[in-house]
């Protein structure tokens, strides 16, 4: 699956998925993550990317033209959707990262400063993603948390498939559930025992009491118990 992002800061991108899953997955060659500068299609002598808004306010916004410029060049490479980052789009849930990660790729703009020129979303924007009821100054962390998030799902990225069915939000599987490892007694804590049980099925029925996909705010038992 191929990933490209527009931004006026796209080195900040590879540093980002250079380790873990995301870093292997492109080593494999399952994924490709191209970060392209938007200066770089400015028809500006100075590379300029944005301007003041219509009606006036405060900031700058970018301009269309430099972001059409790049859609248009990675377009012969990459069939997918456009998304926008944008703090009032849609929220980024685990049922969309699951739907993006059947595309063949991904063409993703951040936005800066005050946003993005309202033709780009009307002429060639497919769709408005936001992370979270919040204001960030930028589209590239967002960007970052949707590619991580889409890119783990695309099979031959993670080394275990089987890790995505104990996710939490995994669809039709109690996920979330409390992990532990060694010691199995530590500060006064000891691991449930039921998972030191070798017991599959009694393992499976914990988990599945104790998964805590959309539970969270019962708040619930502590899975942990006190030595005494
Ligand atoms: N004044 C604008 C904020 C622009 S923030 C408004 O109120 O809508 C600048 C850019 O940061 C946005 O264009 C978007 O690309 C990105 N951004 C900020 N918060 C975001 C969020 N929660 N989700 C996705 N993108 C976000």
């Amino acid at each position: 699956m191929r990933f490209d992002v527009l931004s006026i800061f796209p080195d900040v991108f590879e540093p980002a998925f250079r380790q873990g899953v995301i870093g292997r997955g492109i080593q494999r060659g399952v994924l490709s993550l191209h970060a392209h500068d938007l200066r770089e299609h400015s028809s500006d002598r100075h590379r300029q990317v944005d301007d003041a808004p219509f009606g006036g306010g405060a900031g700058m916004v970018l301009m269309p033209e430099p972001i059409f410029a790049a859609v248009e060049a990675v377009r012969p490479q990459n069939a997918g959707p456009v998304l926008l980052m944008e703090p009032w789009g849609e929220p980024l849930t685990q049922a969309l990262a699951q739907e993006l990660a059947a595309e063949p790729g991904l063409i993703i703009v951040c936005g800066r400063y005050e946003g993005i020129d309202d033709r780009v979303r009307q002429l060639i924007g497919d769709r408005e993603i936001s992370i979270g009821d919040y204001v960030l100054s930028g589209g590239e962390l967002p960007a970052m948390v949707l590619i991580d998030a889409v890119a783990r799902l695309v099979p031959g990225v993670l080394g275990d498939e089987a890790s995505l069915a104990q996710d939490a939000f995994a669809e039709g599987a109690g996920g979330g559930y409390p992990q532990f490892t060694r010691p199995a007694q530590w500060r006064g804590l000891k691991v449930p025992e039921v998972l030191l049980s070798g017991n599959h099925a009694a393992i499976e029925r914990w988990r599945r009491t104790h998964a805590r996909t959309g539970r969270r705010a019962r708040g619930g038992a502590s899975p942990l118990q006190r030595l005494s």
